[in-house]
């Protein structure tokens, strides 16, 4: 009775939610189904093997090869096997679309990632996002399961950028961040006579619409979910089942040129050099002190002498590079100038001392997903593995989802990679794991869709 009063009084729209709320929960996703596809559809692209087991083999499967070609196609099939409605972009970005039952024109929520992988790449990075999402759809098709807005899959075209240097780059595209023409002239860095443009027309996947956010002319998307690999070490170490993510660190990117004198090193003494080699170094120390003071990351990944340089002559100048990051853009800029700060101060510590310049070469800003986006997937991952068994983390990689977040709701879920390896053959996701992050991608665009307006 009190039952029946309740549902009296709920508006059509609200007892549809309270109906789909009920069967949502009991919803379950087919781990075996999911392993079985994930590796079935890795025998494209299949390469280095490293043990006798049939899926120990990691991925060479880049960007619109024939591997690639094929498993899109085969990806095309499935969606529409399950009456999805798949629209191509002019970047070959694939959406696929299921409809909701309130038949809302609103943007479709969209589970996305990537099935292109590095050339020494493995089997997970991307490639679990995709399939989860498959499996996502699959599941609730087979349940009769009706979300109320439309939600779909996104495969984004070049997400490595290993055979077309750009990384990101169709997520990039779509969200207004990289021209298309120069996504569309980049070049096979194997074969110069072969462009992104011109795969996309081999393949047959330069769809109709435009590559954009934009409702008139593009794809807009409701909300943007993705379950992806950690390809770091925190959540192993920290015995976590999964990261809910909250947004990708800050960065930058500086060049520092530091200018001393040539000098003979065995005829200079020390108080009459300046050794631009020894305070570069004592630069790249004192960053790593400043970084780790403030619990964020300093690197100098490279460092150049000029080509005259040798053994028994100080050098005339040196480069390197430094890569700032932290989640918070003020932690970013503060390890920034106090390392500066470090670095001229050593520049007159040894000898005559040198001189300094640096140049900031990439400022990318912190992103923060969106609060309702990281609910559902907090929500999800309290009901599957209890709050004590997952975690807030911060992504250091780049994802089409820091793309998609300036655009429309975001949020990423992570599960543990064995030892944190990624773009390498040997990558793991045990199958436990791939099966636990499906399923909380699954909750998290259920619990989205039951509260998205
Ligand atoms: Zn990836």
């Amino acid at each position: 009775m009190f039952g029946r009063t309740i549902t009296r009084q709920l508006s059509p729209t609200a007892l549809r939610r309270s109906l789909s709320t009920t069967s949502g929960s009991r919803l379950k996703i087919n781990s075996d189904r999911l392993l079985e596809t994930l590796h079935s559809t890795c025998e494209w692209g299949a390469a280095h093997r490293y043990g006798e087991g049939p899926t120990e083999t990691g991925m060479a499967r880049l960007c619109l090869t024939d591997d690639d070609a094929k498993v899109r196609r085969w990806l095309q099939d499935e969606a529409e096997k399950l009456g999805c409605m798949v629209t191509i972009d002019q970047m070959g970005n694939m959406f696929a679309r299921q409809q909701g039952s309130l038949g809302s024109p609103a943007p479709m929520t969209a589970m996305g990632s990537h099935l292109d992988t590095q050339p020494r790449g493995g089997r997970y990075d991307g490639i679990l996002g995709v399939l989860a999402a498959l499996e996502v759809l699959r599941t609730m098709k087979e349940h009769g399961f009706r979300t109320n807005y439309d939600i779909g899959l996104v495969n984004w075209t070049n997400e490595e950028g290993a055979r077309f240097p750009k990384s990101m780059c169709s997520s990039g595209v779509w969200a207004g961040a990289i021209p298309v023409e120069s996504a569309w002239g980049l070049t096979d860095i194997f074969n110069p006579a072969v462009t992104l443009r011109s795969e996309l027309e081999r393949h047959g996947f330069f769809g109709q619409v435009a590559c954009s956010n934009d409702p008139a002319t593009g794809y807009p998307l409701g909300a943007h979910f993705e379950l992806h690999i950690e390809q770091g070490p925190i959540l192993e170490e920290a015995g976590k089942s999964v990261g809910v993510v909250r947004g990708a660190q800050g960065y930058r990117w500086l060049t520092i040129t530091v200018a001393g004198r040539d000098a003979h090193t065995g005829t200079t003494p020390l108080a009459a050099r300046r050794d631009p080699v020894l305070a570069a170094s004592k630069m790249i120390v004192a960053s790593n002190v400043v970084a780790k003071k403030y619990g964020a990351l300093a690197s100098t990944g490279v460092m150049k002498l000029p080509r005259s340089s040798s053994t028994n002559t100080v050098a005339s100048d040196v480069t390197f590079t430094l890569d700032i990051r932290h989640s918070q853009d003020r932690i970013v800029h503060a390890v920034q100038d106090e390392s500066l700060q470090a670095f001229a101060d050593i520049a007159h510590e040894d000898g005559k001392g040198v001189s300094f310049d640096w140049t900031l070469d990439t400022d990318s800003a912190a992103v923060e997903f969106d609060e309702t986006c990281i609910k559902a997937v907090q929500d999800a991952a309290t009901h599957l593995v209890g709050a004590d068994q997952w975690m807030e983390v911060t992504s250091g990689a780049g994802h089409d989802s820091v793309y998609t977040s300036r655009h429309c709701p975001t949020a990423m879920i992570f599960v543990p990679c064995k030892e944190g390896v990624s773009h390498h053959p040997e990558e793991y996701c045990s199958p436990a794991d791939c099966a636990l992050g499906t399923q909380t991608l699954l909750e998290a665009v259920v619990n989205y869709d039951r509260r998205r307006e």
